[in-house]
């Protein structure tokens, strides 16, 4: 049968086959063909070293670069969170551009975190008419220091009303400026904030960097009061790993669920999924890993510094993973990661995936968000030590880290609640929604003891004194890990383990930086309060530890997070189970939120207010795109499939019969009858998929409750009409298929 191109009831069109096997077969032979592209360097004869930051205007450049006194200043503005003098920023911006200029960049752009969850640029040149025919190149440090993009496109949340709709990026000298190239040229990148003019955060790296602030207070007020004077700054230090798929780009042509979605929205479960365990850590291919090494190169030169590489557990997943850095630069990096690999897969005749379940039945993607404190020598304030002095700074630090998850764990939750990740929480293949701590068997050892006051028996220790006795030594090997637990920690850090793959790790920092920064805070205030009446730091240390993890210890849990158990223990223990993303949201709105996001300055209400509203449009947004992508895909591709199966399963039976009399045509009957059966059903659940879509009041004033609407009414129409597309995908003639197979995305590349 011929090509048909149709075009559906929304104006989209289709190239649809009757013989939709045929374009499979085609991509197969594509893929067949392909062969590991080469990358740039070779490191025999130029070193990883050589390579690093070396498209980075990083602190070193700005060392050589700048006169003394300029970068003495702005390195004390950096310190102090103060702004640049207009005559430095003028000589910080000459040296930029004549930095970037020599390195072929022609323009630059301010580059943010619109909260649409991706970066935003807007290109200018450095070109500027001298007036006499001639261009000179020029960057002013007014250009360096604000931009004003005509931003009114980018979601507000209501903050910002048209006729003001202007925002404005500000330089973030605290995260580098950086050149990123592509074929024909390089383009000069520049870390802004973006904020209406009311000073209203309209991104996700303000918000960030203000929690960066208030860690710092609070960490620094804590250091300063259990002793440690030194100190001049506390940072949180964050290394994400990053999970992604890679997908032939001839099979991800022709899936526009993929293409429009980032998931398949159609696809039974592959006869071999994961159950081999045979992915994990496998040998990685050879296309596979000359996209790995060429991915990072492009990052070494960004100065991203990516360390580890491997196969993940699902078929064609694998995992990136960085050293750490502070958490704003580590944002930074995760987006530019995530750029990087997308392009440099493209150019290996890939796509990478970032999307938390892109195939249903198999292991969706997360994003571990390894997080820490450090003083600014560099110590990690979760370490634990072999001093009673370092022992008594992590105790402290990880009391408070335990109540911050306790009292807020719902927030916590929260600041990971997208549509795509709810189908990855509670799957059995990531922790459920219910936040809870994993400690390890030792460390609630020493956490009980300090609660009852006793001698530890099972370690046998002696009873712990903060603040005098040291701590036994804590195991920190893979195999005491527990891998169901959402905030698990791993021997000198915590690692928030349900974070989604394709979500900026901004807003989740953003949350966890607040939620501690109240913690210490709350924790200063009652040792100080105890020293005020009379006790001793050490007495009152231990008074005020011992309180407040016995306050918190109900979020404590070693046990499988998986477990049906679990969940009723939770129930008993009062903890929080927001078991979707519309469960979840509200709490953004709650006053407890509010106030906290008040009192440390992260979130104003407005502010707050408008990431609720955000959310919830963008959750609408993601299901009305995957509700229509399932009309169109059932209706244009795979209904015609599964109809001409039927008819020809119908031509065969009547022809038999005429052919010859008196066969028992009963099984064959019944294939026709399942096959027509399915293909009514699936034409009906279309159909009401379609009359709910149309149910949708897009008027609706109350996001929550439009928002609900989409959860509970389209998202199971969407499911049904899949369900059954599925079972039609096992009976259906292979070579009229038009989709291809999971069986062939997920293991021919
Ligand atoms: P594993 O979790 O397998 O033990 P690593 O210890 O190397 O592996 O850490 C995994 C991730 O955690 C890496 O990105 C690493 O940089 C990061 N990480 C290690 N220490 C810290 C820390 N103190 N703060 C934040 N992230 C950290
Ligand atoms: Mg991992």
């Amino acid at each position: 049968m011929a090509q048909a191109t149709t075009t559906n009831h929304r104006g989209t069109t289709t190239q649809n086959s009757a013989h939709g096997g045929q374009n499979r077969q085609r991509a197969i032979q594509h893929v067949q063909g392909r062969e590991p592209v080469k990358s740039a360097i070779d490191y025999t004869k130029t070193s990883v070293a050589e390579v690093f930051g070396t498209n980075v205007f990083s602190r070193h450049t700005m060392r050589t670069l700048l006169p003394k006194a300029v970068y003495k200043e702005l390195e004390r503005c950096l310190e102090q969170g103060v702004g640049l003098q207009p005559h430095l920023a003028d000589v910080v911006a000459n040296a930029m551009k004549d930095w970037a200029i020599a390195r072929g960049a022609t323009h630059f752009t301010h580059w943010f975190h619109p909260m649409t969850g991706l970066t935003a640029e807007k290109h200018d040149s450095f070109l500027v008419s001298s007036g006499d025919d001639g261009a000179i190149l020029e960057f002013s440090g007014k250009v360096l220091v604000q931009g004003e993009p005509d931003a009114s496109s980018f979601p507000s949340g209501g903050i910002r009303s048209t006729f003001e709709a202007r925002g404005y990026t500000g330089w973030d000298p605290t995260s580098p400026a950086f050149i990123m190239e592509s074929i024909n040229g390089k383009t000069l990148c520049i870390p802004t904030v973006f904020c209406a003019y009311s000073g209203h955060a309209l991104d996700k790296k303000t918000p960030l960097l203000r929690s960066i602030d208030a860690v710092n207070k609070q960490g620094l007020r804590l250091l300063h009061l259990l002793g440690n004077t030194a100190a001049k700054r506390v940072t949180c230090t964050v290394g994400p790993e990053q999970e992604y798929f890679l997908i032939d780009e001839s099979f991800y042509l022709l899936r526009p669920d993929l293409i429009n979605c980032g998931r398949t929205l159609f696809g039974a479960k592959p006869p071999k999924g994961q159950e081999m365990e045979d992915h994990y850590w496998g040998s990685i291919r050879e296309r596979v890993l000359s996209f790995m090494m060429d991915a990072e190169f492009e990052l070494y030169k960004l100065g991203v510094p990516v360390k580890t590489r491997h196969n993940e557990v699902a078929p064609a997943q694998f995992e990136v993973a960085p050293v750490f850095e502070s958490s704003n630069i580590a944002t930074d990096h995760n987006m530019v990661l995530m750029e990087v690999f997308k392009k440099t897969a493209q150019k290996h005749g890939f796509r990478c995936l970032f999307h938390e379940k892109p195939f249903s039945g198999v292991n969706g993607s997360g994003k571990h968000n390894n997080w820490s404190l450090a003083d600014d020598a560099g110590n990690n304030l979760l370490e634990p030590g072999t001093t009673p002095h370092e022992n008594k700074q992590f105790l402290v630090v990880l009391t408070a880290v335990i109540r911050a998850v306790n009292k807020f764990g719902a927030l916590l939750r929260t600041s990971i609640a997208t549509a795509a990740n709810d189908h990855r929480l509670g799957a059995n293949e990531a922790p459920p929604a219910i936040m809870s701590i994993y400690l390890g068997d030792r460390l609630t050892h020493i956490v009980d003891s300090i609660i009852t006051g006793t001698a530890d028996s099972a370690i046998a220790t002696k009873n712990i004194q903060i603040g005098v006795s040291t701590l036994p030594e804590l195991p920190r090997d893979d195999s005491d890990r527990n891998r169901t637990s959402p905030f698990a920690f791993t021997g000198n850090k915590f690692e928030f383990r349900a974070v989604g793959s394709s979500q900026s790790i901004g807003w989740p920092n953003t949350v966890l930086n607040t939620i501690v920064a109240d913690s210490l805070d709350h924790i200063s205030t009652r040792i100080e309060e105890e020293i005020k009446g009379g006790k001793d730091l050490n007495v009152a240390l231990q008074s005020v530890v011992k309180a407040v993890l016995t306050e918190n210890d109900r979020v404590l849990f070693n046990g499988d997070n998986y477990s049906r158990e679990w969940h009723e223990e939770a129930e008993r223990r009062g903890l929080p189970n927001l078991r979707n993303t519309i469960e979840a949201l509200p709490i953004l709105n709650s006053a407890d939120t509010q106030s906290l996001f008040e009192k440390f300055k992260v979130l104003s209400r407005d502010e707050l207010l408008s990431r609720y509203n955000i959310m919830l449009e963008s959750y609408c947004k993601t299901i009305n795109v995957e509700a229509l992508m399932t009309i169109n895909i059932g209706t244009t591709m795979i209904l015609p499939a599964a109809l001409e199966y039927q008819g020809r399963l119908a031509a065969s039976i009547v022809q038999t019969k005429n052919a010859i009399s008196g066969l028992d045509l009963t099984p064959q009957e019944q294939m026709l009858r399942e096959v027509a059966e399915r293909v009514s059903k699936l034409k009906t659940n279309l159909d009401q998929l379609n009359a709910i879509s149309h149910e949708v009041d897009e008027g609706d004033v109350d996001v929550l409750h439009h928002a609900s609407f989409y959860q509970s009414k389209v998202l199971p129409a969407i499911n049904a009409v899949r369900h059954v597309a599925d079972e039609l995908e096992l009976m259906v003639d292979d070579s009229l298929w038009p989709l291809p197979k999971f069986r062939e995305m997920l293991y021919i590349y």
